[in-house]
């Protein structure tokens, strides 16, 4: 196996990785000193992180037992795989979306079935049918938005794979926020579905490294079976409900994004780009006259870095451009004008 890489280079504007562009609540970063020094450092963390569950409840209006919390959504993802995945068992994504459903899925020994998207990357529900029917998958994934297309799953589709589901469905909804409708709305106790949500991106804690899920109890009761003990340390639970507190304005933020993402598209189309239209924060396109190498190494030489998708399966000549601040933006579009011969 080869692991799972986000190239980074040292340059002026990064526009490759889906954070935000902004750092978090300067409030926050200003409390960070108190709450080091209220914490037992000599003592294990709360095992069940209970008041960061009950507070993350609170923002869902769900009980606290179907919320686990973890290192990044990433780690979420593995612990969801460590339950439900693993030799013998079968784990099902549908392609082009985020690599490590695949990834963590073959690390822990399950096989994974890839069910196909349609040439312009929308995903059939007859082929969420034909790959349940036909694999009876233990867990099957769905990115909404889906990354690296940004594109907004509908409804529809998530409908139509909870009638058929044999086993588990994760629904990642890492860039929620940035789109017009979530699944958290269909999260019960007596359906095997499971939302995940991440504070690294619409709010600005990256580096802090917290994710979580919400799903039935039974579900998340699995979960803390796999997790390891004591895996989420004591600052980071209390930074994260000090943090809780200013989801508000973190969400204020959410509409700029959408602002410029309406900007990008706009512009890009008006480059004969083709653009896929975004229910997140960054946006994927394509050059039918240019080759996607020469165009990623042309806009980097101006200082701007996207993400080079060109030799992902399925997504031959893409090119993935983060949504920055509106200064990042215009440097981006500058760039890419000056990539593109006339
Ligand atoms: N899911 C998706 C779809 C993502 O794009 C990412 C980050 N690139 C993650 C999960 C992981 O996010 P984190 O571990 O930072 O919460």
């Amino acid at each position: 196996m080869s692991g799972y890489h986000s190239p980074q280079v040292d340059v002026p504007v990064r526009l490759n990785t889906n954070e935000s562009p902004f750092p978090p609540p300067t409030d926050w970063v200003k409390s960070i000193g108190a709450i080091a020094e209220s914490i037992d450092w000599n003592r294990y963390p709360d095992r069940a992180a209970t008041e960061l569950c009950e507070a993350i409840a609170r923002r869902h209006g769900v009980a606290p037992e179907q919320v686990f919390v973890a290192n990044g959504s990433n780690e979420v993802i593995q612990t969801i795989l460590l339950a439900y995945g693993g030799h013998g068992r079968i784990v099902a994504t549908f392609e082009p979306t985020y690599q490590m459903y695949a990834q963590i899925a073959h690390v822990t020994g399950a096989e994974v079935v890839e069910g196909e998207r349609r040439a312009d990357l929308t995903l059939d529900p007859i082929e969420i049918e034909r790959v349940v029917a036909r694999h009876q998958p233990a867990v099957t994934f769905l990115c909404n938005p889906n990354n690296p297309t940004g594109l907004v799953e509908p409804r529809e589709n998530l409908e139509a794979l909870l009638e058929v589901a044999s086993g588990i469905v994760v629904v990642d909804e890492a860039y929620a926020e940035f789109s017009d409708w979530s699944a958290m709305e269909l999260v019960s106790e007596d359906k095997p579905i499971a939302v995940t949500r991440t504070f690294s991106k619409t709010l600005s804690m990256a580096a802090l490294r917290v994710g979580y899920v919400v799903g039935p109890t039974w579900l998340i009761n699995d979960l803390r079976i796999a997790a390891l003990p004591y895996h989420l340390d004591s600052f980071k639970q209390a930074a994260t409900i000090a943090a809780l507190q200013y989801t508000k304005e973190m969400e204020e933020r959410v509409e700029f994004i959408k602002a410029q993402r309406a900007r990008l598209e706009a512009e890009m189309r008006s480059l004969d780009l083709e653009v896929w239209t975004s229910g997140s924060n960054f946006v994927l396109f394509r050059s039918s006259a240019h080759d996607a190498k020469t165009l990623w190494s042309a806009v980097l030489a101006q200082g701007v870095l996207v993400r080079d998708c060109s030799s992902w399966p399925r997504l031959e000549g893409c090119l993935r451009v983060t949504v920055g601040t509106e200064s990042e933006n215009t440097a981006f579009l500058a760039a890419l004008r000056a990539s593109l011969p006339a």
